[in-house]
């Protein structure tokens, strides 16, 4: 049974380097986040200094966007419902994920996102 796993390097800054994979176990997972992060590792071909950790999905999400096979994950409503966040993300005011591009899009003026809706005194709101 995949099991989503937040992969990160020791020593790096999560913020900057982290990864979502499904995988059935600790070891797996670490082994494909160190493919996925290569760029950050003295030697990718060992998953010495990699770390995993079980994800904070809801059995709910997890039941929703579990894949068929373990991979590195990149849909981006799955990354943002697990806390993820691009550099060019910006976060919402109600509920605080982050919006990857038209994923979750965070409103100008009322800073809600998209699924949250906008704010009751906001003029977006009933609009577009
Ligand atoms: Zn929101
Ligand atoms: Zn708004």
């Amino acid at each position: 049974m995949l099991r989503p796993f937040c992969v990160t390097i020791d020593d790096v800054d999560p913020e900057e380097c982290s990864a979502l994979v499904w995988a059935s176990t600790v070891l797996e997972a670490r082994g494909l986040g160190a493919t996925e992060l290569s760029e950050w590792l003295d030697d990718p071909d060992t998953v010495e200094g990699v770390t995993a950790e079980p994800a904070s999905l809801t059995d709910e999400h997890v039941q929703l966007w579990r894949p068929a096979e373990r991979k590195v994950e990149r849909r981006p409503e799955v990354l943002r419902g697990t806390g993820f966040h691009r550099d060019d993300s910006d976060f919402c005011d109600d509920c605080g994920l982050a919006s990857f591009g038209d994923v979750g899009a965070v409103c100008p003026e009322c800073g809600m996102c998209s699924e949250c809706g906008h704010a009751e005194d906001c003029s977006h709101r009933g609009g577009s």
